[in-house]
């Protein structure tokens, strides 16, 4: 993380909040910056059991939403389809898109082509929702401005951005070599 910049843990204001929410830039809980089984709230000491329809439900989603706690039922094997997103659905839900707009970009684009890309990548950082994401690429796209030139070099450049966000999270690096393979011709027989 660059230096000077606050974190979610910097900014974390523990109480009364599950352990793994991430807190905003803004201070606040940040629901979408977070990972489901990290919405696990602390157990509840001395509640009154639930028994109305309502309650009930509140207690599925809440299961649904923040994982398995010792006093409720285990996770289901799948969340349902029209359950909001958390981050990492965002994030997959997003790089698919903009590597395969990346990927079905134009070897020689015209002027117009260029300059709606610019504006839909510079709009990431103001308009993605996981506010420390947009944060984050942002900081990263003033150190390496996109490059829309031509299909090969804007995948490239996605690539890195990704690569980026794998690196801080500790994931694998994609060998960016293989941009193509992934999201447009699938692999070689
Ligand atoms: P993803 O990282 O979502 O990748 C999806 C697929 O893309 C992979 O299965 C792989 O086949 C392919 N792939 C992986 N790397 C590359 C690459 N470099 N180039 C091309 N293809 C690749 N999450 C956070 O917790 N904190 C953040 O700060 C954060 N910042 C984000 C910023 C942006 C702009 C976006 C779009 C997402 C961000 N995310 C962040 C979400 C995060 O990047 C992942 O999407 C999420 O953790 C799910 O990861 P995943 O392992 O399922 O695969």
């Amino acid at each position: 993380m660059t230096s000077g910049t606050p974190s979610p843990t910097d900014a974390k204001a523990s109480k009364g909040l599950p352990p793994g929410m991430v807190m905003g830039p803004d201070g606040k809980p940040c629901k979408i910056c977070t990972a489901f089984r990290n919405w696990k709230p602390a157990a509840p000491s001395g509640q009154k059991q639930k028994t109305n329809r309502n309650a009930a439900i509140a207690g599925t989603m809440a299961t649904l939403a923040y994982g398995a706690s010792s006093d409720s039922p285990p996770d289901p094997p799948s969340r349902p389809d029209n359950c909001p997103p958390d981050v990492e659905q965002l994030g997959r839900a997003t790089w698919t898109f903009l590597h395969t707009t990346a990927a079905y970009y134009p070897d020689k684009p015209s002027p117009t082509q260029r300059a709606n890309m610019l504006n839909l990548l510079h709009s990431l950082p103001i308009l993605y929702p996981c506010s420390w994401c947009a944060l984050h690429l942002g900081q990263e796209m003033k150190v390496h401005p996109p490059d829309v030139s031509n299909r090969v070099r804007l995948s490239r450049w996605l690539c890195e951005r990704h690569n980026d966000v794998n690196v801080r999270l500790g994931k694998e690096v994609f060998d960016c070599a293989k941009t193509d393979e992934r999201w447009k011709d699938g692999p070689p027989d």
